[in-house]
């Protein structure tokens, strides 16, 4: 049954692109994640689906560990199966307890305050500025009670948050730990260093939509000597994922591939999607949307993921170079029709993870004017202020603003 369920919507997806074929429009629409993965990507994920016996071999963890640290130039580096993951170790090595508050930015992924929901922690919300997508540092005085005891902020779509400093001044001032959510920001550069070292700890995804990417996966960094030994038992205690996921997320590697970059994808896809269909993974469940903890979460990154994310990070720089470079089109395109340009910061690098426009917010409900005028399908994220979820969170008129009418353009075509 579940056969002639798949088989059934590949023949409908191959006639809709005959028809598309028929009538001159092209056959697949620039895609949302996982651009960075290539023919070589998928060699190494069938390489290691072939070699089961090193799946739980910690050297290749370790040499990814401190690859990432030298990239980014970090002296503490962990790999998790997310970013997600990554955020409940720095809540863990942080000693936050429950009751106390973090001071997050209102506009966020859902897994986010989840990661302080789950540690009992309680979340308080902070309004962004627009021309970064940043935490607005001249609001969050207003925010700290006696309760207070860290601030997250974050660096969205690749450009490095507009208050960075001033987050930072603030925090030390009133005694309070900082960790940045480089999520969709690593390789981006500030003043000369990647960001994440300003702040005490800091989170970096690999996750299928993210600057680089291996399904899933993440990082916690730190510099502070203390922390780094928190950290470290948290990771000791972590367990590796089961063999079934394991191959579960080199599978989805494949899948993702041949649906989203390979050049052949509009068969190559449907192809792929009957052969590995049934062991799609997706990164938030329903459940996690509903602040529920998934029964896998708190993994620890194993061999597979490690090897194919020290490949991808040898990649890394030349990608974003194109991102930058892909950028000033959008930069043009912005210029031409009277819309405003994200702001770089004075000494900063930005990665562009996706290019951020806010538009008239019938244009983010139905984006197909993009895909007939432009020839790329924008992205709609975040479609809430918990993204994906909308939650009512109260005086962030911003991230309202921002939810309403901020696309995103994609920045790898
Ligand atoms: C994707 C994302 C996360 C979570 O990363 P995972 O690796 O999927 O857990 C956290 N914060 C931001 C801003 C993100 O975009």
């Amino acid at each position: 049954m579940k056969w002639l369920t798949a088989l059934a919507r590949v023949g409908i997806h191959q006639a809709r692109n005959v028809l598309k074929l028929l009538i001159g429009r092209p056959l697949t629409t620039p895609p949302l994640g996982s651009v960075t993965l290539d023919q070589d990507d998928v060699e190494l994920a069938k390489k290691w689906l072939k070699n089961r016996q090193d799946w739980f071999d910690e050297s290749i963890v370790s040499e990814y560990e401190q690859g990432f640290a030298q990239w980014n130039g970090s002296k503490y580096v962990f790999a998790f199966m997310g970013a997600r993951v990554a955020l409940s170790a720095c809540i863990c090595a942080l000693d936050l307890q429950p009751g106390d508050e973090v001071i997050l930015p209102g506009y966020t992924c859902v897994v986010v305050p989840n990661a302080f929901h789950f540690a009992g922690i309680t979340t308080v919300y902070c309004d962004i500025e627009l021309d970064t997508y940043g935490m607005d540092a001249s609001l969050i005085a207003s925010k700290i009670t006696p309760k207070t005891r860290a601030i997250l902020m974050h660096h969205l779509y690749g450009l490095v948050c507009r208050d960075y400093e001033a987050i930072i001044a603030i925090a030390r001032e009133q005694g309070l730990k900082v960790i940045e959510d480089c999520a969709q920001a690593t390789g981006a550069e500030y003043q000369g260093r990647k960001v994440g070292h300003l702040g005490d700890v800091a989170i970096y995804s690999s996750e299928q939509s993210k600057v680089f990417t291996t399904v899933q996966g993440g990082i916690a960094v730190t510099n502070d000597e203390a922390l780094h030994h928190r950290l470290q038992d948290y990771w000791d205690r972590a367990s590796y994922p089961d063999e079934k996921w394991i191959d579960k997320l080199l599978h989805n590697l494949l899948l993702n591939y041949y649906q989203i970059k390979h050049p052949q994808r509009w068969w190559r896809g449907d192809l792929a999607e009957l052969v590995y269909g049934r062991k799609r993974l997706i990164s938030t469940t329903s459940e996690e949307e509903a602040g529920i903890k998934p029964a896998h979460y708190g993994m620890r990154m194993p061999a597979p993921i490690a090897a194919l994310s020290l490949h991808q990070l040898s990649k890394i720089d030349r990608y974003n170079e194109l991102r930058r470079q892909t950028a000033k089109k959008w930069d043009a395109w912005c210029e031409t029709n009277g819309y405003r340009r994200p702001v770089v910061i004075p000494d900063s690098t930005p990665v562009y993870l996706r290019y951020p426009v806010l538009v008239e917010e019938e244009k983010k409900r139905d984006v197909s004017w993009a895909i007939r005028e432009l020839g790329v399908r924008p992205g709609v994220w975040f479609l809430g202020n918990a993204h994906p979820v909308n939650w009512n969170i109260e005086n962030c008129p911003n991230a309202d603003k921002a939810v309403a009418q901020c696309i995103n353009f994609p920045t790898v075509i």
